[in-house]
């Protein structure tokens, strides 16, 4: 079992009891929507209202569409799914990206499913079109290419895609993104080993492609965050400091976004002192949007994502929304964010399923949750990994050694953590963050030794087994 499936089965990825409560028989949907009320009943029982045969139409064929289509398929035999992606790909995981990158796994290992007729043996129509209108009123979607489909519910599950390099000549031949399967082959057939990458960003996408590509064997320029920091938008300064002095380490050059003025052809960078820098190949991962300007004039409100209430419903009658498109309640803060992971877009997918068919399922918030493998370096981050205004934290440090543990308390209650160097606290941290356990006199002996941890865990689990 490689690093990442180790730690995609510590976290549970793909499972998400914990998280949600879902009922049924079915609430009136206008009033759920309305009201956002959150059913505390926990039954996993779906009662589809199947008066006549349904139609439900899926924008997306990510993880979060997958995941609902297979939910509604399993709940109603008859009902009439179409699935549509505007990539020409079988659904795959962009997660993946990062292990096909590496030459672990071929293209096709990406896929989602593995199986050739998967979608066709559930029944389930994918088309692979872009869509270009939702008309609310008329409960319809219009492709690209005129063709409309009509729906009952309709999920819009669009993902996001990159954002705008910062800089000009982003169009240059020789420039690319990673974010798509197409990217990913581009990356393969670009790089040799010694060819020259300029790496254009170091936030989650930039700092897990960084193996990879040192393992294709390039020599890799990779431009921090505009903080000067790596992935400050997850991790404090002495672990995103720690991954940077970790990348230098292992030979990588790193340079700030003040020395760059533009992208030129070759491609190369134009520097602010006017030299040119010629590379091989520039990856531009600076961030994302979310795909949501096609529905501007739908009413459907939009902020950063969809809006959606914690029932994964939008303010417009019989349309929802899941993954990373979504715009939804936030375990830690209870405000709406995009937590653009695929754990959270599989649990939207199928909480926005059960409620399509008339059930009553709520989620209680995603937590914020990072894995990230930075050149051989793991680190991670949970729930409010920065700590809250006044609550406590706990740090252990060892530099020389690239080993950091951090945790953020808020009473006696663990409410965020960071990790850099270990992966054996990632189970127990996220297990306390989301179960919310009052640690009692076990805080005090974890703010004077944070790897008391796992026994502060099994202590209070027991205390709560016992009180149970
Ligand atoms: C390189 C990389 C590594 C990642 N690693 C991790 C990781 O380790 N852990 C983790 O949790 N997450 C990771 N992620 C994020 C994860 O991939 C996303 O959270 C997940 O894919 C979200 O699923 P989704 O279904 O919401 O959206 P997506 O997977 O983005 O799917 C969106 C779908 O919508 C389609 N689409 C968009 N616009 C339209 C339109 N107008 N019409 C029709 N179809 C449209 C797209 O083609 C696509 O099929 C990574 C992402 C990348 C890029």
């Amino acid at each position: 079992m490689g690093i990442f499936c180790k730690i995609a089965a510590m976290l549970g990825f793909g499972s998400t009891d914990k998280n949600e409560q879902e009922s049924s028989p079915a609430e009136p949907e206008g009033k759920a929507a309305q009201s956002e009320q959150q059913s505390q009943q926990k039954t996993e029982t779906v009662k589809p209202m199947v008066s006549s045969i349904k139609k439900y139409v899926l924008i997306g064929a990510g993880p979060a569409s997958v995941r609902a289509a297979e939910t509604l398929r399993k709940a109603d035999a008859k009902c009439i799914i179409t699935m549509i992606g505007l990539e020409k790909e079988a659904p795959y995981s962009r997660m993946a990206l990062p292990y096909y990158l590496s030459g672990m796994i071929e293209d096709t290992g990406t896929h989602l499913r593995k199986t050739d007729n998967h979608f066709e043996s559930l029944n389930i129509v994918h088309i692979r079109a872009k869509v270009e209108k939702v008309e609310p009123k008329q409960q319809q979607v219009t492709l690209e290419n005129g063709d409309v489909f009509e729906y009952d519910k309709l999920m819009i599950a669009t993902g996001s895609r990159p954002a705008n390099s910062p800089f000009p000549g982003a169009d240059n031949d020789g420039v690319v993104n990673c974010w798509t399967l197409e990217d990913g082959r581009k990356i393969i057939d670009s790089i040799k080993p010694g060819s020259k990458v300029a790496l254009l960003g170091a936030g989650f996408v930039a700092s897990i492609i960084i193996e990879p590509l040192i393992k294709r064997g390039a020599d890799l320029t990779v431009m921090m965050g505009r903080t000067g920091q790596m992935v400050s938008r997850m991790m404090d300064e002495t672990a995103g400091g720690m991954i940077k002095t970790w990348c230098e380490s292992k030979g990588v050059t790193t340079i700030l976004p003040s020395s760059i003025k533009s992208i030129e052809a070759g491609p190369a960078l134009k520097r602010d002192d006017d030299s040119l820098t010629e590379f091989d190949l520039i990856i531009v991962a600076t961030g994302v949007y979310s795909n949501i300007e096609f529905l501007e004039g739908t009413g459907i409100k939009t902020d950063a994502g969809v809006l959606v209430n914690a029932a994964l419903r939008t303010n417009v009658r019989h349309i929802y929304a899941a993954g990373d498109v979504a715009q939804g309640v936030d375990f830690s803060t209870g405000s709406k964010v995009v937590h653009a992971i695929q754990p959270t877009a599989v649990d939207h997918g199928r909480i926005a399923a059960v409620n399509m068919m008339g059930g009553n399922s709520t989620y209680k918030g995603s937590l914020s949750m990072n894995v990230l493998d930075t050149a051989g370096l793991i680190s991670t981050s949970f729930g409010s990994w920065g700590g809250v205004d006044g609550g406590e934290t706990a740090t252990l440090v060892d530099m020389d050694n690239f080993k950091y543990v951090r945790l953020n308390f808020k009473g006696d209650k663990l409410v965020g953590a960071i990790t850099v160097g270990r992966t054996d606290y990632i189970g127990v941290m996220r297990g306390l963050i989301q179960s919310e356990v009052p640690l009692g006199e076990w805080k005090e002996k974890l703010i004077e030794d944070p790897t008391l941890l796992m026994n502060a865990y099994l202590a209070q689990s027991l205390d709560v087994a016992r009180a149970s």
